[in-house]
């Protein structure tokens, strides 16, 4: 087996490949951009190398550099992770080229792979059922119009260089095709650098069915049995699991065993997933089931097979690199209990989605309820740079509705803040009706958008229960029982609050309380079947983005209210610097340890973005 590993990827999955690799003794080789110095999977590996600023262009997707950063270390191996290069044959065989392992199927299986129109007609001629339209040999307007009002309305119009959910336009009718066309090209072009275009019949009551497949360099393809990733928004997945609900004997046997032609007519090595789209209106049937996409890398979502099966997919990819054989024959791998993932996001659900940036102060997910596969903790920062996601939340239970309501669970006593997440978000959509009877399909989040979106509040009663909570003693804590609130004893004092969605509140508290400062940094609070988290307000104390450098730099996009010190002074550790007005909170920036103010590049009214350098304390 291959002794060093470098990953080039970062943030979850790249802590996720470094866990099982030194599990198995493995060497690790981080590579970093200028955003993430400090980012956990730089920590968690044994070296790290720094390749280049944080656009992503000018670093992770920098090739030359990673396979330089490989052979300075004396890595014997390269793990892509997802996303970035993972995808990239001219990288895969860059990495071959330099005399390098690279965890992931031949670079001829990618091509083959790559483009959906050229994939499509590679399965149509393996004998896979693919969802019917036509692949665009020629692209004129006239022909493309043509073909669709053969197919029959509704039809998708797919970029054939398309990923991620980018590059597809839904058309409803014959007249609106042109029209859907040209958008469609349009971000093809601009995303992908490719204008060309399949159309498919659109399916309806869509269902997204994905089967695991895992081959090896002696020729052997398995299954691992279906995801069910139907939960999507703008085509993207929200919540996967595996089994598919609703799934029989009979259907799940015609899928996997198409999943595993699929993967043989290309003489698939390594992890990969055939996406199928199903039609769900009248349940799964093998004959309503047809070939959508491979991706050929490691899934985000391959954590559910990992617990129904108790195979460690990263595991299998190393040990299949290093040229051994399937560590389990197709007969061997069984399927047990219900798991399900939700992609926790720094992204605002009432406001569209919206990415939030700024610094994590509080993370808490118990892991005795669930697996959490992170690449942030405490202090770490969600940047403008890269995917926001935070973590992935994977339960696993004997059945699905245990395994729901422990997910349920999982996202209410958890804490993430105060960036706001999409946390309220999974625990409503998993709290749906039809997703608990597991009637789903990918249009559900879009139809319930309204009810799943819309901004919860909070009773005057639950604010000063969580103000009691916050400013607890250990010892009395209001949390277990309210009437234990001490509320009618005078004197009284305002405690001031924001929730996740920045919304400031405040609550009567008796003094005793309020000067306990808190044991707690936030608290969740369940209200009618809503969800709030809750966090004191604080005008002092923010740690700030603060490098052991000294530089000290905005945690998130703010204004700068006061600076405190000038340049050339001497400040002791902890000392006030400034003060960052920031999501309608105050944050001292304080001096990371005793010295000198060296560098001061704002004053007080400044707008600032997130990670510029706002001062510099060099220690004496
Ligand atoms: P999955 O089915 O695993 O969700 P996606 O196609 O959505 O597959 O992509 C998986 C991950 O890869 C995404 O979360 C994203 O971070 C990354 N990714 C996908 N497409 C692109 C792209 N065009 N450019 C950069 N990253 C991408
Ligand atoms: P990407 O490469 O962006 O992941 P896919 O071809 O996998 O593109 O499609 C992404 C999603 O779009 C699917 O998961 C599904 O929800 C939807 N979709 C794709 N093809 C169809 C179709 N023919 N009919 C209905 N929905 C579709
Ligand atoms: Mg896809």
């Amino acid at each position: 087996m291959i002794q060093s590993l470098l990953i080039a990827n970062r943030g979850e999955i790249a802590c996720r490949v470094i866990r099982t690799a030194r599990r198995l003794g493995i060497r690790t080789v981080a590579v970093y951009s200028d955003a993430d110095a400090h980012a956990m999977h730089v920590r968690q590996a044994d070296e790290a190398v720094h390749i280049g600023p944080a656009p992503a262009r000018e670093s992770y997707l920098v090739g030359e550099r990673i396979i330089a950063a490989a052979l300075a270390t004396g890595a014997q191996a390269i793990h892509p992770g997802y996303g970035f290069l993972s995808e990239n044959a001219d990288f895969a065989q860059s990495v071959l080229d330099a005399g390098l392992v690279w965890v992931g199927p031949k670079p001829a299986s990618i091509r083959a792979m790559g483009l959906k129109d050229a994939a499509k007609a590679r399965m149509i001629a393996a004998g896979v059922p693919v969802t019917p339209g036509y692949l665009g040999e020629d692209q004129s307007p006239e022909r493309l119009q043509t073909e669709a009002d053969a197919i029959g309305y509704p039809v998708l119009i797919k970029a054939v260089a398309g990923g991620g959910g980018k590059g597809m336009r839904r058309v409803d009718r014959s007249e609106d095709f042109a029209e859907g066309l040209a958008s469609c090209r349009r971000e093809a072009a601009s995303s992908f650098g490719d204008d060309r275009v399949l159309i498919e019949k659109y399916i309806l009551s869509p269902r997204h069915i994905e089967v695991q497949v895992f081959g090896d360099a002696h020729g052997e393809v398995v299954h691992l049995f279906e995801r069910d990733c139907s939960l999507q928004r703008r085509h993207q997945k929200v919540i996967e699991e595996a089994p598919a609900p609703g799934m029989d004997k009979a259907t799940r046997e015609a899928v996997c065993a198409a999943a595993v032609r699929a993967a043989k007519a290309v003489h698939y090595e390594g992890a990969g997933t055939i996406e199928f789209i199903a039609d769900g209106s009248d349940g799964l049937r093998a004959d309503r089931v047809w070939f959508m996409e491979m991706n050929t890398r490691l899934q985000v979502e391959h954590p559910v097979t990992e617990m129904v099966t108790g195979v460690d997919l990263v595991e299998w990819q190393i040990r299949v690199a290093s040229g051994e054989p399937l560590p389990l024959r197709q007969k061997d791998i069984h399927l047990s209990g219900h798991a399900i993932e939700a992609r926790l996001y720094a992204e605002d659900p009432t406001r569209g989605f919206l990415p939030s940036i700024g610094r994590i102060d509080t993370f808490r997910f118990s892991p005795k309820q669930a697996r959490i596969d992170t690449g942030v903790d405490e202090g770490a920062q969600i940047s403008p740079f890269y995917d926001p996601m935070i973590a992935k939340l994977i339960v696993y239970r004997d059945t699905r509705s245990h395994a729901i309501a422990g997910l349920r669970d999982t996202l209410a006593d958890g804490v993430v803040g105060p960036l706001v997440t999409n946390s309220g978000f999974l625990w409503r959509l998993l709290g749906h009706a039809a997703f608990e009877a597991g009637v789903v399909d990918t249009g559900l989040i879009e139809r319930n958008l309204e009810s799943l979106t819309a901004r919860p509040e909070p009773s005057p009663e639950a604010l000063s229960f969580a103000a009691a909570r916050l400013a607890g003693t250990p010892g009395d804590t209001p949390w277990t029982s309210r009437s234990g609130l001490r509320l009618g004893a005078p004197p009284r004092r305002e405690v001031r609050m924001v929730d996740q969605f920045g919304r400031a509140f405040t609550a009567e508290l008796a003094t005793p309380l309020a000067d306990a400062w808190p044991i707690e940094d936030a608290v969740a609070l369940d209200e009618n079947g809503e969800r709030f988290l809750v966090r004191l307000e604080r005008t002092e104390g923010g740690a700030g983005g603060i490098a052991s450098d000294g530089a000290i730099r905005a945690p998130m996009p703010g204004r700068v209210i006061s600076v405190d010190v000038a340049a050339g002074q001497a400040v002791t550790k902890g000392q006030k610097l400034m003060v960052l007005e920031a999501m309608k909170m105050e944050h001292a920036l304080t001096a990371p340890f005793d010295g000198t103010v060296a560098e001061l590049t704002v004053a007080a009214g400044a707008q600032v973005q997130v990670e510029a350098l706002l001062a510099r304390v060099e220690k004496d």
